[in-house]
């Protein structure tokens, strides 16, 4: 550790059936700041007995709650969404302080999930079933919605509360009880999230936070009986593995996993409106998110322009620590994923990419810094512009036609998120049905969700095994 340490370090439990529990044995893994390299606090890492103990708490907690009428569970969630916006500023600062994110990034996520709270408490009243016309005389059919049981909910660092407020709150008023596995990077953003539900009074059992490894904890829930559905976000390597572990006990599973996000910009477009929305899509939250704009596949005729405007834009934009006010990009998350990115930049020149904004450390700000980096003369078969980064980088690729440029956006295993910016309304009708991605946006960037729609990938059937 470089830096002296400047804050109160906090320290992270267990959270089983409604208490906050540690072995005296107990081991602890470090939460570093990616600005400053410096300890933010410690949290428990769970063994595999304190997972199953957790699963058995939720499962016993389980026959009580999915009896309790929706009402009473909604109030639950409406309280809890109050608490979130008194304790917003000391949890949004633990995030950026955990993940990098700049504040007014963390301000909003916050936000989200008392917003989520609020739409999940009236989306209670909406669960509604089906009556059908039956087969047989004498016979009434309906169909009505069930919970499940257990849900395990695993989530990622680079969102550290709103995907997981999507995830807990939709089990929760549906009548499932919960096991939580956030990312160890963010484990203490966690630990006040469930502070916040456990100071909304909800019952012992109902919601269980389990800290510590992938492999011990993700493993565990995922091979367990009573765990009923998994619903995880995060990388695609690892959601891969966790749909292989839970067929062994046919586990229903929901996967939110990576991307290659790409802005299509025909020659018609409105380059200005084009340039933000790009460079927004791009190196908002360091380029770490899951919708991030990585490639731009403009028509050659427009390149020049569009460029020049991308790389003014973003050379403007101020590197720095996320917690001062005025910073636009944060650190990256940790030394693994700057050395990702750096390795990602070294293999794009080698393919024959020219820089033309950023690539290079940012060593003099101590963290893990990057700078947003803009590459052209990128080819479509090349790694940069195939395999996701998560980091600050932007792939330039030229294109001749509309129809060139929608075999390059669906020339990747991935299909999240795609955006085309044309005063066209043909080309934008057709390219919100030929573009093979789960989102499609028209002269808006790729990086956005809404509440109550869906928000998903199509790579499903693009993968290869
Ligand atoms: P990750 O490495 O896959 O980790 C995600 C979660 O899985 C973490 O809680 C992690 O715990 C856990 N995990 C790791 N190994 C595991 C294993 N073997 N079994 C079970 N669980 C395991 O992903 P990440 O680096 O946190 O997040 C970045 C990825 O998430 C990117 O690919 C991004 O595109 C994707 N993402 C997708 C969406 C979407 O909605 N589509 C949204 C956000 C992010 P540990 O932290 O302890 O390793």
């Amino acid at each position: 550790m470089t830096n002296q340490i400047k804050h109160k370090i906090l320290q992270g439990e267990l959270y089983i059936n409604g208490k906050w529990v540690s072995e005296p044995d107990q081991s602890y893994f470090e939460s570093l700041n990616p600005a400053t390299r410096e300890l933010v606090g410690i949290c428990a890492a769970a063994t595999r007995e304190q997972v199953n103990d957790a699963v058995e708490k939720a499962n016993a907690a389980y026959s009580q709650w999915k009896n309790i009428p929706i009402p009473e569970r909604a109030a639950y969630l409406t309280k809890a969404a109050q608490v979130f916006e008194t304790r917003k500023e000391e949890l949004a600062r633990v995030m950026t302080m955990e993940m990098g994110k700049v504040l007014t990034e963390s301000l909003g996520e916050v936000g989200v999930v008392s917003a989520t709270a609020q739409y999940m408490s009236g989306e209670g009243r909406r669960l509604f079933g089906e009556t059908v016309p039956a087969g047989f005389p004498d016979r009434n059919v309906r169909m009505v919605r069930e919970p499940l049981g257990v849900a395990a909910c695993i989530t990622p660092w680079n969102f550290p509360v709103s995907l997981a407020s999507y995830k807990i709150f939709s089990a929760l008023i549906a009548g499932n009880t919960v096991v939580w596995k956030p990312a160890s990077e963010v484990a203490l953003s966690a630990k006040i999230f469930v502070e916040i539900l456990d100071e909304s009074g909800l019952p012992a059992g109902v919601l269980n936070l389990i800290t510590g490894s992938g492999s011990t904890v993700g493993r565990t829930l995922a091979l367990h009986p009573d765990v009923k559905l998994i619903s995880f976000t995060g990388s695609t390597e690892v959601g891969q593995q966790l749909a292989e572990m839970s067929s062994k006990t046919l586990k229903r599973i929901s996967l939110e996993l990576g991307g290659k996000n790409a802005v299509i910009v025909l020659k018609d477009a409105d380059l200005e409106k084009a340039a933000d929305g790009i460079v927004k899509s791009a190196f908002t939250t360091t380029g770490q998110r899951c919708t991030a704009a990585s490639r731009v596949i403009v028509d050659r005729s427009v390149k020049e322009q569009l460029v020049q405007k991308v790389v003014q834009l973003t050379k403007s934009m101020k590197i720095g620590n996320g917690l001062e006010a005025g910073n636009q990009v944060g650190p990256l998350v940790n030394a693994d994923q700057l050395n990702t990115v750096e390795k990602y930049v070294k293999t794009a020149i080698e393919q024959g990419g020219k820089i033309v904004s950023g690539g290079q450390r940012v060593t003099e700000l101590g963290g893990y810094y990057y700078e947003p980096t803009i590459i052209e003369n990128v080819k479509p078969s090349d790694v940069i512009a195939q395999e996701e980064i998560f980091g600050p980088v932007l792939a330039i690729i030229e294109v001749d036609s509309y129809e060139e440029a929608m075999e390059v956006n669906n020339g990747t295993i991935y299909g999240l998120s795609t955006a085309i910016y044309t005063e066209s309304l043909h080309y934008a009708n057709r390219a919100s049905k030929e573009a093979v991605s789960g989102l499609v946006y028209i002269n808006n960037g790729t990086s956005n969700a809404e509440m109550g729609v869906a928000f998903g990938d199509e790579n499903v059937r693009k993968r290869r095994p």
